[in-house]
């Protein structure tokens, strides 16, 4: 089996798809992209598909080594992505190819069904109790909100305030026998993290992601030690050697996301890195139906695996959603805050391929907000 063609397309509502094709007819599918950087990842899709035409699609771990290292230069956020997406499509047609799932070809599933949790509020969280009732009605046992919007530097009182009263309204909603994770997005500095995390401590979430920015990982050890809050990190960071100082850092929860961090080989690998730390996995993934599916069958496969994010619903997903680009709606169908094994070969997921070529065409760039400070100076979305 030879590769023969590799396509991709940008869709609403800030994605990009990649399409492997052989030829004997057997075609993958990867999900590779930066949010708000489609249009470059796509460049270096197109870059590094030039090495792959002609190859045996088979030899995964081997195109690995060479589509991350072969180029000299290595690592970043593009690059990273690119390869990410390419690596789910090689392993989405190693599952057809041997007629497996994924999770099989992982070593066999060590759990059938996959925790999920729902997003509640926006950028700038509000009406979040009602959001909270409508993802417990739908069955969610867990869901996840911003700590807050636009934050100054040292937050005020008022600012520090309204964190707790917005976390002390979700924990009240959603009693003791459901989580909340709660996203400080990088919004805070090391010292605003560390005086939010203690007040928050009482109201016990599951974990707090990226209390820190990503260049702050050298500071991680100090705020892991200063609370009890189980500390999440990963949506950032690309490799295993990236996450290795958060490890040792303490970090409880590692987020790695299969369309940034490398792909399904890496982030297996990432996992298995977690697992000597104590650390558990909860990829990242506020994306679609193709990295949601790839996470899936990591989850399936992972023993230190304990929550996946989904964007079913989330407020990115203006002009399309997780399942407008699917047959099938099935594998994402999620009961009880769950989402179910099948054994689908593959990545367990059927492309609407008409409706991603209808929507390549017309697609708009999406682009994060840039915040700034009541002073005119710049500000962390
Ligand atoms: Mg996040």
């Amino acid at each position: 089996m030879k590769i023969t063609r590799i396509e991709t397309f940008r869709l609403p509502p800030r994605w990009l798809f990649c399409r492997v094709e052989t030829d004997d007819g057997i075609v993958g599918w990867g999900e590779p992209v930066v949010e708000g950087r489609a249009e470059v990842v796509r460049t270096a899709v197109a870059t590094l598909a030039e090495y792959l035409i002609g190859q045996d699609p088979l030899r995964i771990q081997d195109h690995w080594q060479v589509l991350t290292k072969g180029g000299f230069y290595r690592g970043g956020p593009v690059l990273s992505s690119a390869v990410a997406g390419l690596d789910q499509a090689l392993w989405d047609i190693a599952g057809k190819a041997y007629g497996v799932p994924v999770h099989a070809l992982l070593g066999g599933p060590v759990r059938d069904a996959v925790r999920v949790y729902a997003w509640v509020g926006g950028d700038e969280p509000a009406e979040l109790a009602d959001h909270i009732a409508a993802q417990v009605e739908a069955g969610f046992t867990a869901v996840k909100m911003n700590a807050a919007g636009r934050t100054s530097p040292l937050p005020t009182a008022a600012e520090t305030a309204a964190v707790v009263e917005r976390a002390a309204t979700a924990r009240e909603a959603l009693g003791p026998d459901r989580d909340m994770a709660i996203d400080f997005h990088g919004r805070f500095t090391p010292a605003g993290a560390r005086r939010v995390l203690e007040l928050i401590a009482p109201l016990h979430p599951l974990f707090a992601e990226e209390p820190v920015l990503p260049e702050h990982t050298p500071l991680l050890p100090r705020l892991v030690e200063s609370t009890a809050v189980p500390i999440a990190t990963g949506e950032r960071l690309f490799s295993r050697a990236e996450f290795l100082p958060a490890f040792q850092a303490g970090i409880a929860v590692a987020q790695p996301d299969l369309s940034h961090a490398g792909g399904i080989s890496e982030v297996h690998r990432i996992a298995a890195v977690a697992e000597t730390f104590g650390a558990l996995l909860a990829p990242h993934c506020p994306l679609g139906p193709l990295a949601l599916a790839a996470s899936l069958q990591v989850a399936f496969a992972t023993p230190n695996f304990l929550i996946q994010e989904q964007s079913l619903g989330i407020h990115y997903n203006k002009s399309a959603d997780l399942l407008s680009y699917v047959l099938d709606p099935a594998p994402f169908r999620f009961t009880d805050g769950h989402a179910h094994r099948t054994t689908l070969p593959g990545l367990g997921i059927t492309v609407d391929e008409a409706a991603v070529r209808q929507a390549d065409a017309s697609a708009p760039a999406w682009r994060n907000p840039v915040w700034r400070h009541p002073d005119g100076s710049f500000a962390e979305w």
